[in-house]
């Protein structure tokens, strides 16, 4: 504890440099806050956490189409007919969606506020000059002269995550927010009384105290970190590959709770999703997010043994995608086959051609490049053809014939 300096370097300070930390920067000078400060523990040509790797697609609840409009006021001109092929997502819908995909354990009054301020927010985010546009590599699909979506998940960012990431410090530039990059914040500073008045940072210098009337900590999770995904995911959670930066280490956590912020919230689940097995370890800067394999309600997966492991239509990809890269983990060898017809290709989405994948005419040539104990693989195959009833194809928008839309 030390005697805070009478005059702190900073009004605010926020430690982070992605969405969270330079939307709270942002808010601070908006506020009224003169001196804000911006710790990056990444390097610049690192910098901006998660954030960069991102799809930059926001969900957020809308009663109307036309509430959109002032968010993409140029959607019309990307896509004829945009607010025609939008559906309502209101509260209620985003409400019903995280109740069925957290089976109603998501807390009450952090899920409202989410929910509650969702549109609010995303208004706010495109005055302080975050582009948005219609997401249509990601969610469109088009059906006979129109484009329909995926309610809810419409509009991202300018140019994905690589365009928010970039408008958020060009947004703090303007507002001469200053950005300190490789630096390392390592400990929060308190005064006699117990109060934060700043941060220990470790940079190329070395140590030293920062001092601020304000702390606030944006400065992600523990993904990158091994030790803390097995402590408090398990096994093999050390063994997962991370799909973003690789400077989240849970620092702010471990800052906190080292003053006596007590835990709160889910500490054994995660976002996990399916990547393509030849991913590197950490997020590529360019590839960002292109590694995800998320069309897997069209085919089939099978595990390592050739058997399937996972329901692949319980629901729409963006409600399961979440959970089904922690349940290929946990099979064996940590990876799957997803296995598609003639039938299903044409609705992979774009990203697929940043993969190899293997072809053949047949299923039983195909299955034969398959790694994996080709018999069983053939017979799960077998018995899921069998099983399929008869009926049209059924397609995410409820129309015969959809197509991937693309630009
Ligand atoms: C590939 C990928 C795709 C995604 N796509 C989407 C999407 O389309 N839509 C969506 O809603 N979400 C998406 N997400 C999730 C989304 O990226 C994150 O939820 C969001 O960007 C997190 O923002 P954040 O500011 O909390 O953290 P981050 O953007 O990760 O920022 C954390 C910052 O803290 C810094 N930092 C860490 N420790 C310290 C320290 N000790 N001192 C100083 N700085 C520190 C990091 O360097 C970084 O700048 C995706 C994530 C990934 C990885």
């Amino acid at each position: 504890m030390r005697y805070p300096p009478a005059m702190p370097e900073y009004d605010v300070l926020v430690v982070g440099a992605g969405n969270a930390a330079l939307a709270a920067a942002v808010s601070a000078c908006e506020q009224g806050a003169s001196r804000v400060g911006v710790l990056e523990k990444a390097p610049e040509e690192l910098r901006g956490g998660n954030t960069h790797y991102s799809g930059g697609l926001l969900r957020f609840a809308y009663d109307k189409a036309e509430d959109l409009r002032p968010l993409v006021p140029d959607a019309e001109r990307q896509v004829t007919g945009f607010f025609s092929g939008v559906e309502p997502y209101p509260h209620a819908s985003f409400r019903a969606d995280l109740d069925r995909v957290t089976e109603g354990r998501s807390d009450p009054e952090l899920s409202e506020i989410l929910i509650g301020r969702s549109y609010e927010t995303v208004v706010w985010m495109a005055r302080q000059g975050i582009v948005l546009e219609p997401a249509v590599s990601l969610s469109a699909v088009r059906v006979g002269n129109t484009v329909k979506w995926s309610p809810g998940a419409v509009i991202r960012a300018q140019h994905e995550g690589i365009g928010l990431s970039r408008m958020w410090f060009e947004s703090a530039g303007r507002r001469g927010v200053e950005v300190r990059y490789g630096a390392s914040a390592r400990s929060l500073v308190q005064d006699a009384a117990g109060r934060v008045t700043g941060v220990v940072v470790q940079d190329a210098a070395g140590m030293r105290e920062v001092s601020a009337k304000t702390v606030i900590l944006g400065c992600g999770g523990f993904e990158s970190n091994p030790e803390w995904r097995a402590r408090y995911l398990g096994r093999p959670w050390d063994h997962a590959k991370v799909r973003g930066t690789r400077y989240n280490t849970g620092d702010g956590l471990r800052m906190a709770m080292a003053i006596g912020a007590l835990p709160h919230g889910q500490w054994t689940g995660c976002h996990s999703t399916p990547i393509d097995a030849g991913a590197p370890p950490y997020g590529d800067r360019r590839l960002t997010d292109k590694t995800n394999r998320l069309s897997y309600p069209y085919g089939v997966l099978v595990n390592a043994r050739g058997e399937r492991f996972f329901d692949e239509g319980e629901d729409f990809q963006f409600y399961t995608y979440a959970k089904l890269g922690g349940i290929i983990l946990g099979q064996p060898q940590g990876v799957a086959y997803q296995i598609f017809d003639a039938k299903g290709a044409p609705f992979l989405e774009g990203r697929y051609k940043t993969g190899t994948p293997m072809v053949a005419d047949t299923l039983p040539a195909l299955v034969a490049q398959l790694p994996l104990p080709r018999p069983v693989c053939q017979a799960t195959l077998d018995t899921y053809n069998t099983a399929v009833g008869s009926g049209a194809f059924v397609n995410p928008s409820g129309s015969p014939r959809p197509k991937r839309y693309s630009t």
